[in-house]
C-alpha cells in the first residue's frame, strides 16, 4: 500500500461511510508526481475533486504532516488536465501549517466557569497577536482543551493570512536536532524566526533540556522584540515545571498565564451535547446527564465514550438508550474508579460530614454517626466492586442483611428527598473526580 492509501484509510475513520464511498474512495493517488511536500491525488471528474477539494483538503494535509512530519500540500486534480507547474505555483500560495485541525476552532469551543479565562484571554490574542499578552501561556491537565484552544488561535490567525507555526515541543526539539545534525542551523533559525505567531504545545517536555532550552530563548527573544505573538501550553504552571532555566521561566510568566480546570457538570454536559451535534449522535437528555456524572474530567474520554456508543448501536441495531449505556460504560466506569478504595470512600465522607472515619467504622449510634455510616456503605457499593458481605465486614456489622437494609433505607430516602438525592450525587461527584 502506498501512502497515499494509507491516507485515505485514515481518513475514512473519520468520516461517513457514505462520504467515503462516494467521493474518497474515487481518488487515486500519484506516487510518481508527488514529493515530501506535494501529494497528488486524481479525481474522476469535477463534481467529485471540488468536493472533496472543499471539504477535505485541510484534513488531508493534516494526516500527512501527522505521517510524516512535513507539510504537504494536497493537490486534488483531474487526471487529464494535471500540470505540475500549476501545482508548484499554488504550493508557494498557500503555505498551509497544516498541523492545525480544522475542527479545533473557538465555535466548538464550549465554555464555562472552568475554561472561560483561557478562553477570553486566547481568543484576545486571536484578535491582536502581538498586542495583548505576550506570552500567553496555558496550563491544566490532560484533555481539559489545552491544544483545542491554542489551535484555535492558529486557525483563526491563519484564516488572517498569518503565517503560523504549531508545534508541540517534542517536535520542535526533532527539528533542532535534525538541523544541527545536517548542520543547517540558519534554516531553522529563519523558519521559527520569520513566523506571525509561534505555537508550542506540551512546552513541560523541554524540562532538563538545556540545549534547546538556550535556543528557544533565542527564539523566543527575537520573535518578542519584533512583536510576533507566542503562544505556550503545558501541563503545570511555569513554576512548578522545574527542570526550566529561572530565564524562561521568568519570560513565560511575563504576558499572561491562564489555567484551565477541570469542567463542572453543566460544561460537561454542553460539550457532550456539541459532540453529540458534530457527530450526528443522538443521546437524550438523562443520557448525556449520566455520561457527564460518569466521565470525571477528561474531554477526550467523553468524545471516546460517544463514538462507542454510536458504533456498539450501529453494529447491533438498537437505540441507545440509558440501560444500553450503561452496559457501554461499565469497562470504563470501573477504570476509572479502580482507585476508589472503601478507605478512600470513607475518609472522603467523613470529611465531608466533619466527623473521624474511625467513627463511621464504630458501633456508635448518635445520628450523624449512623448517617455518615449509611451513606458511606451506599456509595461504596454504588462505587466499588465490593459484595454485601464484604462491605458488612469492613463496616463492623453483623452480615449482609444490615448492609442490604441499609442501602433499602438510602434508596428510599433518595426517592422521598430530593434534597437528599442531590447530596448524594454531589458527594458521588466529588469522590469520582478526586480520585
Ligand atoms: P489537552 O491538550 O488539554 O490535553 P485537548 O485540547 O487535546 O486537551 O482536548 C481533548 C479533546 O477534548 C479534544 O478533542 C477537544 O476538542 C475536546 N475538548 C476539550 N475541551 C473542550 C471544550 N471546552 N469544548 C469542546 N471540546 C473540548
Ligand atoms: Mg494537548
Amino acid at each position: 500500500m502506498n501512502i497515499g492509501q494509507e491516507i485515505l484509510l485514515k481518513l475514512k475513520d473519520e468520516i461517513t461511510e457514505v462520504e467515503y464511498n462516494r467521493y474518497i474512495k474515487q481518488l487515486t493517488y500519484d506516487a510518481k508526481k508527488s514529493t515530501t511536500d506535494l501529494a497528488v491525488f486524481y479525481a474522476p471528474n469535477t463534481l467529485i475533486s471540488n468536493w472533496i477539494k472543499n471539504k477535505f483538503t485541510l484534513k488531508l494535509e493534516h494526516l500527512f504532516e501527522l505521517k510524516t512530519s512535513n507539510r504537504v500540500t494536497v493537490n486534488i486534480g483531474l487526471k487529464h488536465f494535471f500540470d505540475k507547474r500549476k501545482a508548484k505555483k499554488e504550493i508557494k500560495k498557500t503555505t498551509v501549517h497544516s498541523l492545525l485541525n480544522p475542527s479545533h476552532t473557538f465555535d466548538n469551543f464550549m465554555i464555562g466557569g472552568s475554561n472561560q479565562f483561557a478562553y477570553a484571554a486566547v481568543k484576545s490574542v486571536s484578535e491582536k497577536p502581538g498586542e495583548t499578552y505576550n506570552p500567553l501561556f496555558i496550563h491544566g491537565g490532560v484533555g481539559l482543551g489545552k491544544t483545542h484552544l491554542m489551535q484555535a488561535a492558529g486557525n483563526a490567525l491563519q484564516n488572517q493570512g498569518k503565517n503560523v507555526i504549531y508545534t508541540t515541543s517534542e517536535q520542535f526539539l526533532n527539528d533542532f536536532l535534525r538541523h544541527v545534525r545536517n548542520q543547517t542551523m540558519e534554516k531553522f533559525k529563519e523558519k521559527y524566526r520569520k513566523c506571525d505567531a509561534l505555537l508550542i504545545d506540551d512546552i513541560q517536555f523541554l524540562s532538563n533540556k538545556e540545549t534547546i532550552q538556550e535556543e528557544f530563548f533565542h527564539t523566543f527573544e527575537a520573535l518578542k522584540s519584533t512583536g510576533k505573538q507566542i503562544i505556550l501550553t503545558a501541563d503545570k504552571h511555569p513554576k512548578k515545571i522545574g527542570g526550566l532555566e529561572k530565564r524562561l521561566q521568568s519570560r513565560f510568566e511575563h504576558g499572561l498565564v491562564a489555567d484551565i480546570q477541570p469542567p463542572e457538570l453543566e460544561t460537561k454536559i454542553a460539550i457532550i451535547e456539541n459532540k453529540c451535534e458534530i457527530n450526528k449522535v443522538n443521546l437524550s437528555k438523562d443520557i448525556i446527564n449520566y455520561i457527564a456524572t460518569v466521565i470525571e474530567s477528561n474531554v477526550r474520554e467523553i468524545e471516546g465514550i460517544l463514538s462507542k456508543l454510536h458504533a456498539y448501536s450501529q453494529l447491533i441495531h438498537v437505540d441507545i438508550d440509558l440501560e444500553f449505556t450503561k452496559n457501554v460504560l461499565k469497562d470504563q466506569i470501573q477504570e476509572n474508579r479502580a482507585n476508589l478504595t472503601l478507605d478512600n470512600i470513607t475518609k472522603f465522607v467523613a470529611k465531608d460530614l466533619n466527623i473521624k472515619p474511625s467513627e463511621i467504622k464504630s458501633k456508635g449510634r448518635s445520628k450523624n454517626i449512623v448517617y455518615a455510616r449509611r451513606i458511606s456503605i451506599y456509595l461504596c457499593r454504588e462505587l466499588t466492586q465490593n459484595t454485601m458481605p464484604q462491605l458488612a465486614q469492613y463496616f463492623g456489622m453483623k452480615d449482609h442483611t444490615a448492609i442490604s437494609h441499609t442501602l433499602k433505607k438510602i434508596n428510599s430516602l433518595m426517592k422521598d428527598d430530593e434534597d437528599f438525592k442531590v447530596k448524594i450525587e454531589e458527594l458521588t461527584n466529588k469522590i469520582t473526580s478526586n480520585s
